[in-house]
Parts: structure tokens; C-alpha cells; sequence
């Protein structure tokens, strides 16, 4: 069985990411740059916007994170927004999830201007994607079909399922698998048989948030399965798939932490990359 690194993987994608940070510097005299807003001080939130300024900087990005307490209004995050929209030195803004509830998520998300969307949820990305067109494409799914590209270069009629829907996994898996002609079966709670949809999977993707769900006897023999979940338990952190059972029948699994997580940061910095190159065109 492989076990799929998405340590090393993301280390190999940071490094060529430096080294195109470095040539659009020569050719552009600038660097990408990235900028985060974190509302509160919710400790995850915290976590991931400090491993994102660490990475942003050692790939070359110029990165910059401006924090807010949670009670601050809706509009001066949306002022900032349009600041940040018209500002020509920032490629990629990034309003760091979940936001207090009294700040609308979505008019947060569509007034990021699309060609500055480096998580790629604002509605005209969501578009561009499904409709096959070139888009900025939430992080997490970007890289667990980069970690698939690696085992399997052509996924040309292979057979895929992807456990859960959200707007942030499912969905946009879906849309890269279906882009590199797999046969993609979307499941989800209401879904009669999910372990009869994930036994028919040359490739399974699972983004639930329920711990192990997915079992030893439910994955064809040679498989490859990508574990999205992070799951907090007794046991400590474990993934969506039953790691030590799945193993035995996979071709290649990621492993939780170590597999996606480490991904998910190194595509948000590509996508920054990427946003200024279109930028420049
Ligand atoms: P979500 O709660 O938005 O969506 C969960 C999906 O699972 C829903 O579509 C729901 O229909 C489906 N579902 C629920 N119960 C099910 C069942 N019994 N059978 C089949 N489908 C079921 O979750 P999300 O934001 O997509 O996150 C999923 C998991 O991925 C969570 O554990 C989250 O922490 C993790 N996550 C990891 C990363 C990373 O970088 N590794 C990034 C984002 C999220």
C-alpha cells in the first residue's frame, strides 16, 4: 500500500512554488501577495492563519494578516474587502472561516472580487469550475486531486465517489474529477447505501466529519482513497477512513494528520501564485 505523504508532497509543491515566486519576481520585479483576515480569536482559526503567513513567507509571498475582534461590524470587513480588491499589490485575499454570526458569510464571499478569491467559493469561480472553465478552486480539493494525480496520471473512466457534499469539499472534488472524465458518483447522509457506492470506487474521496466512516470492507481492492475528515476523539485525531482496515485493501491512502492538511496550505499558495499570473496577463 501507498502511503500517500502529503508532508513531502506539499514540501515538493512549496519548493517549485519558490522557485516560481523567484521567476515572476525577475520578470515582474514583484512578488504575489497574499492577504489574510482573521475575525476573533478562535484558537483553530488562529492555528491555520499563522501555518499560512509561515508557508506564504517561506515561498517568497508577500503576506500580511490583519485581525479583527469578533464584535467587529460587517462593514468595515466589507470597506476592507474593496480596499483590498482595489489595492494592485494584493493577488489573493482570504477571510479566514467560520466568521461571528452576525457577519453574512456569503456577502463576505461575493464581495472578494473573483480574480482575488484564493479559496475559490465566490460564485463566479464556483461557475468557471463547473462549467470547466479556468477558476481559483478551493484548496482542500485541489490538493487531494493533486495527491490523486500523482498515484494515477490518468483517471480518464475510472470510477469515483466522493463522500459528502459540501460547498467547500464535495462539490468542488467532484467538478475536478469529472473534468479528468471519471465516472463521479456524489453520496451523502441521505444516501441508501454508501458503503454499496464506495465498494464500486476505483477512488474514493471522503469529506464527512464522521469518524471511520468509511470501513476495511467497504473499498475494492486497490482503491485509492482520500481521507478529508479531521475528527477530534478520545483516541486522538482520526480521519473519515478506518485507517488500519482500509489499509490492507488500498492501492493508496492518505493518512490523518499528514495526508490533505498539509495540501490544503500549499494550494492556498498556488492559488495566490496563480491569481497574479492571470493578473498579469
Ligand atoms: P460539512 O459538514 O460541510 O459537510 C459534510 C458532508 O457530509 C455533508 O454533505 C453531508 O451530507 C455528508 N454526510 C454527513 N453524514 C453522512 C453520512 N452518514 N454518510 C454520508 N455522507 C454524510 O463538512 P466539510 O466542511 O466538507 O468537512 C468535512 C470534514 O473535512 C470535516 O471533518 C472537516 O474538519 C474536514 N476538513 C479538512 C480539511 C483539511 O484541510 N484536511 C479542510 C476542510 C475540512
Amino acid at each position: 500500500m501507498i502511503l500517500i505523504d502529503g508532508k513531502k508532497l506539499a514540501a515538493e509543491l512549496r519548493e517549485e512554488l519558490k522557485q516560481e515566486v523567484s521567476e515572476l519576481k525577475t520578470k515582474y520585479n514583484k512578488v504575489p501577495g497574499l492577504t489574510v483576515i482573521l475575525i476573533g480569536d478562535m484558537a483553530p482559526s488562529q492555528i491555520y492563519v499563522r501555518n499560512k503567513e509561515k508557508s506564504a513567507n517561506e515561498v517568497g509571498l508577500k503576506s500580511e494578516v490583519i485581525k479583527y475582534p469578533d464584535t467587529v461590524e460587517e462593514k468595515t470587513i466589507l470597506d476592507k474587502i474593496e480596499e483590498l480588491n482595489n489595492n494592485d499589490s494584493i493577488s489573493g485575499i482570504l477571510v479566514q472561516l467560520p466568521l461571528p454570526k452576525h457577519i453574512d458569510k456569503q456577502k463576505v464571499i461575493e464581495t472578494i472580487t473573483p480574480s482575488k478569491d484564493v479559496d475559490g467559493f465566490h460564485p463566479m469561480n464556483v461557475g468557471n469550475l463547473s462549467s470547466g472553465y479556468e477558476s481559483s478552486v478551493p484548496c482542500t480539493p485541489l490538493g487531494c486531486y493533486l495527491m490523486i494525480k500523482k498515484i494515477e496520471p490518468n483517471l480518464s473512466g475510472k470510477k469515483a465517489v466522493v463522500v459528502g457534499r459540501s460547498n467547500l469539499n464535495g462539490k468542488p472534488m467532484t467538478q475536478l474529477l469529472l473534468k479528468e472524465n471519471c465516472t463521479v458518483t456524489i453520496t451523502h447522509s441521505r444516501t441508501k447505501d454508501l458503503k454499496a457506492e464506495c465498494l464500486e470506487a476505483d477512488i474514493i474521496v471522503a469529506a464527512v466529519g464522521i469518524p471511520e466512516l468509511v470501513k476495511g470492507d467497504w473499498v475494492k481492492k486497490d482503491a485509492i482513497v482520500i481521507d478529508v475528515g479531521i475528527n477530534k476523539t478520545e483516541n486522538g485525531l482520526v480521519g473519515d477512513v478506518a485507517f488500519d482496515e482500509v489499509s490492507k485493501v488500498a492501492k493508496a491512502l492518505t493518512p490523518v494528520p499528514g495526508g490533505v492538511g498539509p495540501m490544503t496550505i500549499a494550494c492556498l499558495l498556488k492559488n495566490t501564485i496563480d491569481c497574479f499570473k492571470r493578473s498579469q496577463k
